[in-house]
């Protein structure tokens, strides 16, 4: 099968974050154990969705790693002109739900298989392929716990999320939780009879939001724009009409923290804050919603150098969205990113790849293979 082949065929297979993903991992493996590569299917805590974690070559030597997530973002925007999950050939672009974040990156892997299987490699080649990115990286932990039983500690990681295959060394982390406050709810005209959870919550945020402008003053980073770390509150709901005391309210809050800081430790003083209400007699709760760290440039990387011969592009310091490349870092694993097509169309209506820059992206991994033959 050639990568347009392999890419409609990944496509057709919806596998949305969030839910099972049997059907794409069960193909993604048959096809992987037909090109002669070894494959371990890796269920998750959930049990109804798997990592994919595939060798080709020595089982002993380090090697190195292509990573990507197998889920997609739903695609129920209007605008689809077509099928986001039928491949539609346009030109030299092919659209899709998932041909660039990041299907399309997948297929080059897959289409590369069997000349890798063909290499007399002397170290290894593994696809490290995981689920629920798309909700924080929910699966790539699990895969990451494992990796000691499965392959000596890699080289390096290529983590092909859209970078127009330039290689990018860093990006901030994050964090996000909802936050729940519940009250007493009550006519409005007996305040004093209730316990009003949107004044409540109103409180927290106000201590969030200045919190929030406070981490304007550092620690700084220049690769990144904003140079330092953020908050945001990006949702609040509560309440049910105007002359109900609000029973109930709950606001999502999110970190974005340069390399060096905690994500979940940006979180900690709003959580605070929050637990403080239960001394007014509110219940509350807290949520984690995702968390994932930073990818902090490496000095020295010998797998941006690496990178840098096989695309003939010198290394982006910093991008503005997150990868799984700060978690193979944090599992002392070299990582950086770089994948066929544009952020800029990922999450979007008519999603496409280019052609070319299918080819170009599983030319790089074949020539990493052949760095590796003999
Ligand atoms: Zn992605």
């Amino acid at each position: 099968m050639n990568v347009e082949e392999i890419l409609a065929t990944l496509i057709a297979f919806p596998s949305v974050v969030g839910t099972p993903n049997g059907e794409i991992v069960d193909w993604i493996a048959d096809y992987c154990q037909a090109a002669g590569a070894e494959v371990t299917v890796l269920p998750g805590p959930e049990g109804d969705r798997s990592n994919l974690f595939v060798t080709v070559g020595p089982r002993a030597g380090r090697g190195y790693i292509i990573s990507g997530h197998m889920d997609v973002v739903p695609a129920g925007e209007p605008e689809w002109s077509s099928d986001p999950f039928v491949l539609r050939r346009e030109g030299g672009r092919l659209y899709g739900r998932g041909t660039t974040d990041m299907k399309g990156f997948l297929a080059c892997a897959l289409a590369a298989l069997p000349g890798l299987a063909a290499m007399n490699l002397r170290q290894p080649v593994h696809l490290a392929f995981s689920y629920d990115e798309e909700a924080g990286c929910r699966g790539a932990p699990h895969l990451l716990a494992a990796l000691p039983t499965l392959c000596e500690r890699p080289l390096g990681a290529i983590i092909g999320e859209p970078s127009r295959m330039q290689p990018v060394r860093a990006h901030k982390g994050k964090a996000a939780a909802r936050l729940e406050v519940i009250g007493r709810s009550g006519h409005s005209s007996r305040p004093d009879l209730g316990l009003n959870a949107v004044h409540a919550m109103a409180g927290v945020i106000t201590h969030a939001v200045a919190y929030g402008q406070s981490l304007a003053g550092g620690p700084l980073d220049q690769n990144f724009e904003p140079p330092y770390s953020s908050l945001q509150v990006g949702v609040i709901a509560g309440g049910q009409a105007v002359n109900i005391i609000a029973g109930h309210c709950t606001a999502d809050i999110e970190v974005r923290a340069v390399p060096g800081v905690s994500p979940a430790a940006l979180l900690e003083p709003v959580k605070a804050r929050l637990f403080d209400l239960r001394d007014g007699g509110f219940e509350v709760a807290w949520h984690e919603l995702s968390s994932y760290p930073a990818l902090a440039p490496a000095d020295g990387s010998k797998l941006a150098a690496v990178l840098t011969e096989l695309t003939g592009q010198e290394p982006l310091t910093a991008v503005s969205y997150g990868t799984e490349a700060g978690l193979y870092q944090q599992a002392g694993i070299d990582a950086i990113i770089c994948g066929p097509g544009e952020i800029s169309r990922a999450h979007r209506p008519n999603e496409y790849i280019e052609i070319g820059e299918l080819a170009a992206c599983q030319r790089m991994i074949e020539d990493l293979g052949a760095r590796l033959a003999a």
